[in-house]
């Protein structure tokens, strides 16, 4: 089968890899039918994180079950179904606490060859970690929309939730990614009174409307907190979703909290220094980490299904597999928001 694959930094290729099979009994196999890139996929494309040279990479898809392990009772060939980035158990402790990215026996896609950039990924843990798609016929813009449940729209969400938001809040959401337009999306969604977004590109400005932003600031770092409290009173934000990760993104998104309130982060941590005293004086709380997407999955699929939301609205660029490098280098140069892939139809 064909799979992409990490040869460097700034080089990803498509090699002819052995077809993944069923290995452990609670495996399934999956033929991927969409997958797409991820803004943590740059990190090692960049060259400043990690990744084995030679293997496989890609951790968001969706697709159609292919074959089971024995032990697979859940599921059978032909279900349609969205992986979340990390495959759960569904049954240990964490799992049974919604914390499935801390699952006691799980890991995560995007290396050790499970790849999702790829014609088919062997998933383990299947029974807990897939969620079937009811009904069939879906139409290209709902498929779009349940790819971003395996990532980005279900950690938007999870930006939201650990921020503690309410309706009626005045939301502010630091970072234009496709992780913070769907915290937008989700703030929205859990009805949110004012929604904040802060970017100064304006196709990302246009979705962040979209989505459900009511005002957008179009700067950073100091330039935008005196932005945010001159909108909210000089207060601050009541929940805020911070969808970066650098230093500065954190920074921001602590000093725009209103006192008392909490930052959910969800942007992976980058050389972010967090001093104790911050917090302190004004009673800020930060809360985040790994989203644990696949908790989110159901409900979030049955408001993609009602037409209720649309986040697959993120990918502005698409290609099939064999143009993974060019998905890659648009987003890296920021002249997509992110990059859909192609990989099989559905029948
Ligand atoms: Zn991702
Ligand atoms: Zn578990």
């Amino acid at each position: 089968m064909q799979a992409a694959v990490f040869n460097g930094p700034r080089d990803i290729g498509i090699a002819n890899v052995p077809d993944r099979h069923i290995v452990e009994p609670t495996d399934a196999v999956v033929r991927v039918v969409l997958a797409c890139v991820c803004g943590s996929d740059l990190w090692y494309y960049r060259g400043q994180s990690p990744h084995a040279a030679g293997d496989l990479i890609g951790h968001e898809f969706i697709g159609v079950v292919e074959q089971t392990g024995p032990a697979v009772q859940t599921l059978t060939e032909g279900d349609f179904v969205v992986a979340p980035f990390a495959f759960s158990c569904g049954v240990c402790p964490n799992c049974e606490a919604g914390f499935q990215t801390a699952c006691l026996h799980g890991g995560f896609f995007g290396g050790d060859g499970l790849g999702g950039q790829a014609e088919k990924v062997r998933v383990p843990l299947a029974e807990g970690t897939l969620v079937k798609v009811p009904g069939t016929n879906h139409s290209d813009e709902v498929l779009r929309s349940l790819l971003t449940l395996s990532d980005v729209m279900g950690t938007g969400h999870h930006a939201i939730v650990s921020a503690s938001a309410k309706p009626g809040d005045t939301v502010v959401v630091v970072g234009d990614g496709a992780v913070g337009l769907c915290a937008v999306l989700a703030a929205k969604r859990l009805g949110a009174g004012r929604i904040i977004a802060l970017s100064r590109n304006p196709a990302r400005q246009a979705v962040a409307r979209e989505f459900g932003a009511t005002d957008i600031v179009p700067g950073r770092g100091d330039e935008a907190i005196e932005a945010v409290l001159e909108l909210t009173g000089g207060i601050g934000a009541d929940a805020t979703a911070e969808c970066v990760g650098s230093n500065d993104s954190v920074a921001t998104a602590l000093r725009i909290a209103r006192a008392g309130s909490m930052v959910g982060f969800v942007g992976v941590p980058h050389d972010v220094e967090l001093s104790i005293g911050r917090l302190f004086g004004r009673n800020v709380g930060i809360k985040g980490g790994a989203a644990p997407v696949r908790a989110y999955i159901p409900a979030l699929m049955d408001d993609v299904l009602a037409g209720y939301i649309n986040p697959g609205r993120v990918f502005d660029f698409e290609t099939n597999l064999n143009g993974v490098a060019e998905a890659f280098a648009a987003m890296d140069e920021r002249r997509a928001i992110k990059s859909l892939l192609r990989v099989s139809s559905i029948a």
